[in-house]
């Protein structure tokens, strides 16, 4: 589980049941939501949450840093809860499905120095691609 409530809970802050809603449609593990459909789940269960409120409340769990936004495919930017444990992302070309991945080596260590052009370096994001197993059994 991301514990995103818990982490939120923790640090004190406010809870309406409005921003309350779209926290725990973050929830979860492999969460990699557009805001969009993060409205679409959070009305679900609380008819009035405006979509103002959840871009509100997206940009403040971004800002917090206790979400990072994503974009893997050009397209959308998606909202990822598994903010404190560094990965990458496992992308499937045909359906879009996203899962995160921890790979081996260290994306950033693995950058020579000569190809860091006197950057100071401080990510690095890799995107894996390839069909998952239900669009490789469709194909
Ligand atoms: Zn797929
Ligand atoms: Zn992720």
């Amino acid at each position: 589980m991301s514990d995103l409530l818990e982490r939120l809970r923790a640090r004190g802050w406010r809870l309406t049941a409005q921003r309350r809603v779209v926290a725990e449609v973050l929830d979860g593990d492999h969460v990699h939501l557009t805001a969009d459909e993060v409205h679409a789940r959070a009305t679900a269960r609380l008819p009035e949450v405006s979509r103002a409120t959840v871009y509100n409340t997206l940009g403040e769990l971004v800002t917090l840093g206790e979400v990072v936004e994503v974009s893997t495919d050009g397209r959308a930017k998606r909202y990822d809860p598994n903010a404190h444990r560094p990965h990458q992302h496992l992308v499937c070309s045909g359906c879009g499905t996203i899962r995160d991945v921890h790979p081996t080596g260290d994306p950033l260590a693995d950058l020579p120095s000569a190809e860091r052009f006197g950057f100071a370096v401080a990510a690095a994001e890799v995107t894996y691609r390839g069909l998952c197993p239900d669009c490789a059994a469709a194909a």
